[in-house]
C-alpha cells in the first residue's frame, strides 16, 4: 500500500564514503568506504569499539562533516530544519543557560512542532522534578536523558544518538532504548551507537564498524 511505502522508504543512503583526517604526525582514515541505508520505521544498531569510526560517521550522516570521497543522499522529505533531523550528540549539546525543560523544548519550538506532550515525555524519562533546572546542576545521566528527551520531542524524520545510555543505569537504559524503539514505531528513521547489549537486542539493524570500515551484522 502507498502507506506501507512511505513507512519504509529510504531516508539516508551512503555510497563508499571516506574520511580521513589529516594531521602532520599520520592520516587517521576514521571512515572507509561506508555504504548505509537508513529507512524511516527501522531502528539500526552502530556498534564498534572506542575509536572506531562511530561518531565520524555520525558526523557525516548529520552534515557535521563532509566526506573526502563518497556521498551521503537524504531523501528530498529531510529538510535542515529541526523537526527533520534531531541528534543526541556524544557531548550532549545542551545549552549552559536554558534551563532542563527549555533545552528539551528548544528544537521543537524553533521547527514549531512538538509532536509528543513534553509533560508526559519528561514523567517517562524521571526528569519533572528537574525540568526548572540548569544542565550544570543535574547528574551526566539525567543530563544525558534530557538531550534524549530533546531529540525524541519533534518525532524526527531521523533520529540520530551517539552512545546515548553511555551514562544510564540498567533501568534508564530499557527506558531509553524503549522510547527509540517507539520513535521507530511512529515512522522516524533510528541510528544508535551503541556498545549495550540491551540496545542491540532492540535494534532491527546490527550494523558493525572497526577501523572505519562497515559490515551488516543483522
Ligand atoms: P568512535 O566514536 O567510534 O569512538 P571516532 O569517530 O570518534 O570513533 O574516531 C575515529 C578515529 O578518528 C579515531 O582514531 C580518532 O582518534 C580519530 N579522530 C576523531 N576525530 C578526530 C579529529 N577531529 N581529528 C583527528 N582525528 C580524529
Ligand atoms: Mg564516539
Amino acid at each position: 500500500s502507498a502507506a506501507s511505502d512511505v513507512y519504509k522508504r529510504q531516508v539516508v543512503e551512503l555510497v563508499d564514503v571516506s574520511r580521513t583526517y589529516r594531521s602532520r604526525a599520520e592520516d587517521v582514515p576514521a571512515v572507509v568506504a561506508a555504504s548505509l541505508e537508513l529507512h524511516a520505521g527501522s531502528l539500526t544498531a552502530l556498534v564498534g569499539p572506542s575509536g572506531s569510526g562511530k561518531s565520524t560517521l555520525i558526523n557525516l550522516i548529520v552534515g557535521w562533516e563532509m566526506p573526502d570521497e563518497g556521498e551521503v543522499r537524504t531523501h528530498p522529505d529531510v529538510g535542515d530544519d529541526w523537526d527533520s533531523v534531531a541528534v543526541v550528540p556524544q557531548g550532549l549539546g545542551m545549552l549552559a543557560e536554558l534551563t532542563i525543560a527549555e533545552n528539551i523544548r528548544l528544537p521543537a519550538v524553533l521547527g514549531n512542532s512538538a509532536a509528543l506532550d513534553i509533560d508526559e515525555l519528561c514523567e517517562s524519562l524521571g526528569l519533572t522534578h528537574l525540568r526548572d533546572q540548569l544542565p550544570e546542576a543535574v547528574s551526566l545521566g539525567e543530563h544525558q536523558r534530557a538531550a534524549v528527551a530533546r531529540a525524541l520531542l519533534a518525532q524526527p524524520t531521523l533520529l540520530i544518538a551517539d552512545e546515548p545510555t553511555a551514562h544510564q543505569d540498567e533501568e534508564n537504559t530499557l527506558l531509553v532504548s524503549e522510547l527509540m524503539r517507539g520513535a521507530a514505531a511512529a515512522g522516524s528513521a533510528v541510528l544508535i551507537a551503541t556498545h549495550d547489549a540491551r540496545v542491540l537486542a532492540a535494534a532491527d539493524v546490527v550494523v558493525e564498524i572497526l577501523d572505519g570500515r562497515l559490515s551488516t551484522r543483522r
